[in-house]
């Protein structure tokens, strides 16, 4: 596929006997939002995990923008432009949305965020973080601690951090989570925006907002990909209706 940015080819992992991942092959495009939806336990942040190299699959290929990144390290791989944001919120919550971001840009450079100290406002670090809190939309609250931030805000900071980096493609857990209706819509507005700059595959259990904002759904079920499509072959898809949306 010519404008596949992340490629995977037949990922299997397995636990002992358990096969978390079996033959997982899919790919996410330029312009693109692909969703990766199934129930707990289906093996979704065990494919993340051999995506960003916390994990080595057992079997299969990883590539991104057409090189073979399955041996390398997580830090190479965000290097190379794998970027991510966390299901859990790893922000420091004294500290300006600001200086929030710009931690994340130097965690490319090597800096361990425990020894981070506020000397100067580089403007190596400055001008990508204040892009990347343009981007989603923040800029009034640039100066603002991430304590008095809403839960929405605070995920999309987490967003911002992971676009600091420039990444080639954006890996989103659950980014809904949490959220009401205002927040996860305000996301919803900015995901849709965003994908035209940077492909986002994304694994959200908020079935309302992955019909409104995938391009294409894949789906996994005990380790196994049992269906791709648009949304609305995965809606009326009966497998996927059996096993996960609860028919
Ligand atoms: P999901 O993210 O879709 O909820 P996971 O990828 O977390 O699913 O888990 C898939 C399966 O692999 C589950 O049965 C889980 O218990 C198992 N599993 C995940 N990580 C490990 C691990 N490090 N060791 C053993 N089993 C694991
Ligand atoms: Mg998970």
């Amino acid at each position: 596929m010519s404008d596949a940015v992340l490629t995977l080819s037949h990922l299997h992992k397995s636990f002992g006997a358990l096969q978390a991942t079996q033959d997982i092959s899919l790919d996410l495009r330029a312009g693109e939002i692909h969703a990766l939806i199934g129930p707990n336990g289906a093996g979704k942040s065990t494919l993340i995990g051999q995506i960003t190299g916390h994990l080595t699959p057992d079997r299969g290929k990883v590539q991104l923008a057409g090189e073979n990144i399955t041996a390398l390290s997580v830090a190479q791989r965000a290097r190379r432009g794998l970027g991510r944001s966390f299901q859990v919120s790893s922000l420091a919550d004294s500290l300006s949305v600001l200086r929030n971001v710009m931690i994340a840009v130097q965690g490319l450079q090597g800096h361990s965020f425990r020894f981070w100290k506020p000397v100067h406002r580089d403007a190596s670090l400055v001008e990508p973080a204040r892009a990347a809190i343009a981007r989603m939309q923040l800029e009034s609250r640039a100066e603002t601690p991430v304590s008095e931030l809403s839960h929405g805000e605070r995920r999309q900071v987490e967003v911002a951090c992971a676009l600091a980096l420039k990444p080639r493609a954006l890996l989103l857990d659950e980014p809904m989570a949490g959220l009401g209706p205002e927040g996860s819509a305000r996301l919803t507005e900015l995901l849709e925006e965003l994908k035209h700059e940077v492909p986002i595959l994304l694994i959200e259990h908020d079935m309302d907002a992955v019909f409104r904002l995938a391009d294409r759904i894949s789906v996994l079920v005990a380790g196994q990909m049992i269906a791709h499509g648009v949304s609305d072959e995965i809606r009326a898809n009966p497998l996927v209706r059996e096993a996960y949306l609860g028919d």
